[in-house]
């Protein structure tokens, strides 16, 4: 590897050194997602890790070309944000032996072989987080239900209920968070106290530009439906007095233009997931309006 790249193997990771660890699912993930937070933290002169978990495609050659090439993207994207990387080396859903294939798979559904890498990646994360020993961690919140995140969010969880000391708040997943209602739909699903407008909800989220590329029949168009009114029944009728609130802070930039070239490095992705830079940009700055008024760019964290 060239000495300018952004990589570092976990043998050479020093304790100490790293203000904040971000742990991104896939490899575009905290770069569509916390573009503000990455340039932030770089302004104040913090240093950060990204830790990439699903970064590989495992014995497929065909798409691990692809990831190849995805990993250089994030590379450029790291670069730019001026951060630091670390591979998981774990398999992308679509690519394990008992794989998630389509986009009902990858939403809904579970499979008892998950717990295993759930256990997996907590011993990898808790290692690896143990040694760096950061002044926080933001991980993923599991918006948009991609089970890798929420293997992820799952397995860090798991980690800060062990650790009490540890700093852990949850990025907003983009563009899934982008849909009004998602983040709520979310934290309602975990039994948080949080109002779902399902119906309106379900409108927006039927023309996102993601759901719109992958979720093609009408049947399971239908079900995922139905399968969203069932989850918002199950964690408000689990919820109780004893759930612990969420809160959640913001984080704010004026520099625009910096954040956009971070989540632009991701080309091959932006057309897929987030239509396109327009569209992205569009869609931030109403999401932004809609947490806080009068910001040029804003995200949120949470901490639950
Ligand atoms: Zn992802």
């Amino acid at each position: 590897m060239a000495e300018s790249s952004p990589v570092v193997g976990v043998e050479n990771l020093e304790p100490g050194v790293y203000d904040t660890v971000f742990v991104s699912p896939h490899l575009d993930d905290v770069a569509f997602s916390c573009p503000g937070a990455l340039h932030s933290l770089r302004k104040s002169g913090r240093k950060v890790l990204v830790i990439v978990v699903f970064s590989h495609a495992g014995d497929d050659a065909e798409a691990e070309r692809i990831y190849e090439y995805r990993r250089a993207e994030e590379c450029r994207a790291a670069m730019r944000g001026g951060y630091d990387l670390v591979w998981g080396h774990f398999v992308d859903a679509p690519f394990r032996p008992w794989p998630h294939r389509n986009f009902m798979e990858i939403i809904w559904g579970e499979s008892p072989k998950d717990e295993e890498i759930v256990n997996t990646i907590k011993e990898w994360l808790r290692k690896v987080i143990g040694h760096i020993r950061p002044r926080q961690v933001v991980g993923p919140l599991g918006v948009g239900r991609h089970i890798d995140h929420r293997l992820s969010y799952r397995a860090l969880r798991q980690i800060s209920n062990g650790q009490g000391e540890l700093d852990l708040w949850y990025y907003e997943e983009r563009p899934y968070a982008l849909i009004d209602g998602a983040v709520a739909m979310r934290l309602a699903e975990m039994g948080h106290k949080a109002e779902v407008r399902l119906e309106e909800f379900w409108r927006l989220y039927s023309k996102a530009a993601y759901v719109v590329n992958h979720l093609v029949s009408r049947q399971d168009r239908d079900r995922c439906r139905q399968n969203f009114a069932e989850l918002h029944r199950k964690g408000q009728a689990a919820r109780n007095d004893v759930t612990p609130g969420a809160t959640a802070r913001l984080i704010e930039t004026e520099d625009c233009a910096s954040i956009w070239k971070i989540v632009e490095a991701h080309r091959s992705q932006v057309e897929a997931f987030l239509g396109d830079m327009d569209r992205f940009r569009r869609e931030c700055g109403d999401y932004t309006r809609c947490i806080k008024s009068d910001a040029k760019y804003a995200e949120r964290q949470w901490r639950l």
